[in-house]
């Protein structure tokens, strides 16, 4: 290690053009870029206008030189049974057939192509032959319900879509089509083709002969196909990306495509430390933003190996992610908090049944990760547990710490330092001034932002601006909407959403931290804290909270005995400000798709109110036992 981080970071800032030339070259470029930014309209950023180059291309063509026979994805499924590799040849003779059929049903550059489907390669196939061509790609996650599917059509208007007949989860067979037939009934633009993956799952659903095609069939008449890359032009658009809308409406995220490239290769140098040969494993879906940057585009263009998983940490047993890690030798981990609180119901003696010694670090996102977690995980691998905060928005981190560059200790919950390139800033949330160490801050970063992040809103350049950069009078400053606190050794810590903030008697309180304080227990899974409306104090905290041995608390007393002790733990850690006025317990929280809690909901009901958009909700009896709870308390 030559470089501290602290330099490095430095330099990222004050040398910025040259500092991101350098992470250029980790790519291959058609034709060099004329400059490293166009930065002539704030708050757009264009970075390296004039080059071209291709995601596809540096994926998988560029490897097939030196690593055609390595796995390029290593796919598991333990919903079906089927465990298979494609080496980088196979990866790319797979990719070229399903370009040629993208371009046979008309789709060409600029054009939208919609991928609904569960995790299996095939998905992988369309998203890389969609950006081989120059067209644009947009992932709906699988499972989604019609009317969500419905209006990412409309607002991408795809030219085709390829779908499957079905997903699988815990051995039940979700099927596809229905959904697919209600969600092309229900939009107003719905693309004249539609691909459907027949996996021998399920039949349900109609099949129109103008529209509909088979992708088996089509993978016959384009056997052996070969598809010039596209060269694209760095600032063209290379997908577009739906939130995951735990706060409001779901938006259009749009990536570039140099840019993007740049960026990914240059974190799986400085961040994840991963290298060509090596096995990459994110738990995420590529339905998500960490299943583009680290189930494809970053994995691949590393030249490593991907899993690509279909199943469930729990399934067949808890020690399955580690029977994976053992098999493929992984050395690089991704996952998330919920995941890893979904493990920690089981037995810990999993985490210790297979030989982990290819794994360097387990990283986490996504939401906070409270300490008694990342301890439990951390103690449990005996691997550092490196938390690292992102958004859809800006494709790979903003905080993270980075072993590639220097091996810098870490804090149980914070995910340490800005990332190179951020100009991140701690914002007054009115006055928009810096605030000091140890003081609450909205966390915002000064544009331009770096390579990676979004370049507007799909079609929506105005909505961009006003959302992203509308939340400091006279300051141009991208706002998360997170709120976030430094410590006087540099380390930074996520204090939850702006709007999860609660105003209790005049005390702003972030109902995060009153989460932590109840997750401090040890009965305790997992919790979510909501404000409600108080005619007295404003606002009030009211928990939800999910034993980790529901059975044990069945009994009324039970549960006041430990409702009691948590108020105990909030009045001692936060004081009894903080305490909440009620502690519901339920088996379940109501998570969107990509397992973040909807406080929003959860908050309306509590306030007797409905609970608004739910179209990113997982198990609907996760909102169905707050509604019980809620009333029980109320009818008490
Ligand atoms: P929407 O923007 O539509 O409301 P969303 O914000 O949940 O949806 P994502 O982009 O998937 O959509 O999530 C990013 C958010 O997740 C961050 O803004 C932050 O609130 C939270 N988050 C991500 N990583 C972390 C982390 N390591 N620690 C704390 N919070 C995190
Ligand atoms: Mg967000």
């Amino acid at each position: 290690m030559t470089e501290s981080y602290r330099e490095f970071y430095r330099r990222s800032l004050e040398d910025r053009d040259g500092f991101w030339r350098e992470q250029a070259a980790l790519i291959d470029w058609q034709r060099p870029f004329d400059r490293v930014l166009d930065y002539g309209r704030p708050p757009f950023a264009r970075w390296y206008p004039g080059g071209t180059t291709n995601l596809c291309h540096n994926a998988v063509d560029r490897h097939l030189a030196a690593r055609a026979n390595q796995p390029a994805i290593a796919y598991i499924s333990t919903e079906t049974g089927v465990e298979r590799t494609y080496s980088y040849a196979q990866l790319y003779d797979e990719v070229n057939v399903c370009a040629a059929m993208l371009q046979a049903l008309g789709v060409g550059r600029g054009d939208r192509v919609l991928i609904y489907m569960p995790m299996v390669p095939e998905a992988l196939f369309a998203m890389l032959a969609t950006v081989r061509i120059g067209a644009i790609h947009s992932v709906v996650f699988g499972g989604f319900a019609s009317h969500s599917l419905a209006a990412r059509i409309d607002d991408a208007r795809p030219t085709v879509m390829i779908t499957a007949d079905a997903g699988m989860r815990m051995g039940k067979i979700i099927a596809y089509r229905p959904l697919v037939e209600e969600a092309l009934r229900l939009a107003q633009h719905p693309p004249a083709k539609v691909v459907t993956l027949d996996r021998g799952l399920d039949r349900s659903g109609g099949r129109s002969a103008e529209r509909d095609l088979d992708y088996a069939v089509l993978h016959r008449e384009h056997s052996g196909a070969r598809v010039p890359v596209a060269w694209i032009e760095s600032n063209e658009p290379s997908y577009i990306l739906y939130t995951s809308g735990t706060t409001g409406t779901p938006k259009g995220v749009q990536h570039d495509t140099g840019g993007y490239a740049v960026a990914l290769a240059a974190s799986m140098k400085h961040i994840y430390c991963g290298g060509p040969g090596e096995t990459y494993f994110a738990t995420s879906d590529i339905g998500w933003v960490v299943g583009h940057s680290y189930i494809v585009y970053g994995p691949l263009i590393a030249g490593m190996t991907t899993v690509v998983y279909e199943g469930v940490p729990i399934r067949p047993d808890a020690g399955i992610w580690w029977r994976i890690v053992e098999q493929y030798k992984v050395a690089v981990m991704f996952s998330a908090p919920t995941a890893i609180r979904v493990l920690k119901k089981h037995d810990p003696a999993y985490l210790r049944k297979y030989d982990l010694s290819s794994l360097k670090n387990l990283f986490l996102a996504g939401e906070p990760l409270d300490e008694p977690t990342a301890r439990w995980i951390s103690d449990g691998l005996g691997r550092s547990v490196i938390d690292h905060y992102w958004q859809t928005e800006t494709g790979w981190s903003i905080l993270a710490a980075y072993p590639g560059v220097e091996v810098t200790p870490l804090k149980h919950g914070s995910p340490s330092f800005p990332a190179y390139g951020y100009d991140l800033r701690l914002l007054h949330e009115t006055t928009g001034a810096e605030v000091g160490d140890n003081e609450k801050g909205v966390v915002a970063l000064a544009p331009p932002l770096p390579p990676g992040c979004l370049t507007t809103i799909w079609g929506q350049d105005e909505r961009f601006v006003k959302t992203y950069f509308g939340s400091f009078p006279g300051k141009l400053m991208y706002s998360t909407f997170d709120w976030g606190i430094r410590d006087t050794d540099g380390y930074y810590f996520i204090l939850g959403r702006t709007d999860d903030v609660i105003n209790v008697a005049g005390h702003r309180l972030g109902t995060r931290e009153i989460e932590e304080a109840v997750c401090g227990h040890a009965d305790i899974a997992e919790a979510a804290v909501v404000g409600i409306q108080d005619p007295v104090k404003g606002q009030v905290p009211v928990a939800f909270a999910v034993a980790k041995d529901a059975a044990r608390f069945s009994d009324p007393r039970e549960r006041a005995a430990l409702e009691h002790e948590l108020l105990a733990l909030v009045d001692q850690q936060i004081g009894a400000i903080g305490r909440p006025a009620r502690v519901h317990f339920v088996t379940m929280l109501p998570k969107t798709r990509s397992g973040k809690v909807l406080r929003r909901s959860i908050q309306a009901l509590a306030e007797g109110r409905e609970p608004g958009d739910l179209t990113t909700l997982d198990d609907p009896s996760g909102i169905e036992q707050i509604r019980t709870a809620v009333a029980e308390a109320t009818s008490r």
